[in-house]
């Protein structure tokens, strides 16, 4: 049986622990390689191999960063397609979408590469008679960064880019359900140049990211995973001394106003509802509908559905199976809930027919009218291919629905309606909103992130942000004695 090693020092390295995890191919069901779970010491190892890499790394020439981290991407776009395949024989999404993963993340490495013109301090001159005033932006040192399973590359790409153009180096702990991708991107980025011990990759669980979020010698947390791990990793960290951004969980809603046009709305809410199975972040999984548009948009949407093909990955289908048995059967139980709350499954996704081996993790898209909101079918983050219906009467009652949420990662509002929808922007409580357009992620060069339980701490992921969390400023206030100096005063100067 394979194993996945980490990645330290510029080398795969298996490390002390004899604890190891299987790693599935979702699609067949079956356990494909093992993951290394690192230990205490492994983790220690791997700091202390990013420590000293990181004194070197800081003092390069930002020319000479620049053109290593411009290597990566030429590199990385070239061979996207083997990076696709690694990602979908271990998360399970088709082919087509692990390529869409890999062009978001690689948006944030071409942000990246410009990221002398983000570094850039202020200068004040003659702030007092002869004195000088300017900024400079350094690295923290060493910084952890720890992602969920759902994205495999781009979560990770969306910060240890920026962390090492940045001057940091960096140990990254991904999930241990598909853990290759990580390894694949670190030889990579080995290959364009970086200088061995600025990436290394340390797998494991509960175990590594505890020694991580302990260590004195890291300096910083960057997380992305669930809501109640998020705010563990927030206040943890944080006890810990360090710099933390821990994005959470989300329940994204969808407000159709009785305006929109329909056809628009159903293949938007197909297409966020369950592309990559609903296991993403900004998937739509509510779709509050203000009525009277209920029903006419239903049966756009049911059968839109049925013409949805279900298999594996890697081979032509439009929805691949969920990451494991656990969570597909998690998921399966919420159509229970559904049905013993009293909502109406309009599209049951369960004994779906596959293109795919029979013990893959399927569940087909599912589609459930009048959820009750409070049902947990409503409340909690179902992460699969399950789309709720909630029927409103006005805008109003839609966007204190929204605003009731405990989540506030992502929304969309449909309409024709230009006031309509600049009033829901204003007015919504979420920190992505997308008019007309369903995953609202924001492009490289702004910043990912939701509000309330879906981003514990003040900073977003990449963007001006992603440069602020992984930079701290140092004002140098200077004077140069011309011709001299003006004697003993206390106080201070005032012209
Ligand atoms: P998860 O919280 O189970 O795991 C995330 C990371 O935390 C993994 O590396 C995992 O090994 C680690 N972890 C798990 N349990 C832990 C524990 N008890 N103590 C310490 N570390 C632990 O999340 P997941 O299932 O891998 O990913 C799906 C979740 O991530 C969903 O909730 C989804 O909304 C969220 N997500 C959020 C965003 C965002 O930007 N807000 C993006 C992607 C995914």
């Amino acid at each position: 049986m394979d194993i996945v090693n980490h990645w330290i020092g510029g080398s795969s390295v298996a490390g002390d622990s004899t604890r190891t995890a299987p790693v599935f191919d979702p699609a067949l069901g079956t356990v494909a390689r093992e993951v290394r779970l690192a230990t205490t010491a492994d983790v220690d190892g791997a700091v202390a191999v990013a420590k000293a890499a990181f004194p070197a790394w800081a003092e390069t020439s930002l020319a000479k960063r620049q053109s290593i981290i411009f290597t990566f991407r030429e590199l990385l776009n070239s061979r996207k397609q083997e990076l696709a395949e690694v990602l979908t024989a271990e998360h399970g999404k088709v082919l087509s979408d692990a390529l869409g993963e890999i062009a978001r993340g690689l948006e944030v490495v071409e942000f990246a590469t410009g990221f002398p013109h983000m570094m850039k301090g202020e200068y004040s001159e003659n702030v007092s008679t002869g004195v000088d005033v300017y900024s400079t932006r350094e690295p923290l040192g060493v910084v952890g960064i720890i992602s969920p399973f759902n994205f495999p590359a781009m979560v990770p790409l969306w910060f240890f880019p920026i962390a090492i153009a940045a001057g940091n180096t960096v140990v990254l702990k991904p999930s241990e359900k598909d853990p290759s991708s990580s390894n694949w991107l670190a030889a990579l980025f080995t290959e364009a140049g970086l200088p061995d011990g600025v990436f290394n990759v340390v797998h494991g669980d509960k175990v590594a990211v505890d020694a991580l979020l302990e260590h004195p010698d890291v300096a910083s947390i960057s997380f992305v995973g669930s809501t109640p791990i998020a705010r563990y990793i927030y206040e943890t960290g944080s006890k810990h001394g360090k710099r933390v951004q821990a994005l959470g969980g989300a329940k994204n809603h969808m407000l159709v106003l009785p305006d929109a046009d329909l056809d628009l709305v159903a293949d938007s809410a197909v297409n966020a509802g369950f592309g990559s199975a609903g296991e993403r972040c900004m998937a739509i999984s509510v779709l509050v509908a203000v009525e009277p548009v209920a029903d006419e948009l239903i049966a756009k949407i049911a059968s839109r559905m049925s013409q949805l093909t279900v298999g594996d990955g890697r081979r032509n289908c439009d929805m691949g199976p969920l990451i494991t048995k656990e969570h597909r059967d998690k998921v399966v139980g919420y159509i229970d809930i559904a049905i013993e709350d009293g909502a109406t499954v309009v599209v049951d996704g369960r004994g779906i027919n596959v293109d795919g081996a029979a013990d893959g993790f399927w569940l087909g898209p599912t589609l459930i009218d009048a959820v009750p909101t409070d049902s947990r079918v409503y409340t909690d983050e179902i992460f699969g291919p399950v789309l709720s219906v909630v029927r409103v009467a006005s805008y109003d009652e839609g966007v204190a629905l929204i605003n009731a949420s405990r989540y506030g990662n992502g929304t969309a509002i449909f309409t024709n309606d230009g006031g309509a929808a600049r009033r829901f922007q204003r007015q919504v409580q979420v920190g992505m909103v997308g008019i007309n357009v369903p995953i609202p992620v924001p492009v490289a060069y702004f910043s990912f992130g939701g509000w309330k339980q879906s981003l514990f701490g003040d900073t977003k992921a990449y963007g001006a942000d992603g440069i602020h969390f992984f930079t701290r400023q140092k004002a140098v206030t200077m004077r140069w004695l011309d011709p001299s100096h003006g004697g003993i005063n206390l106080g201070f100067p005032q012209n």
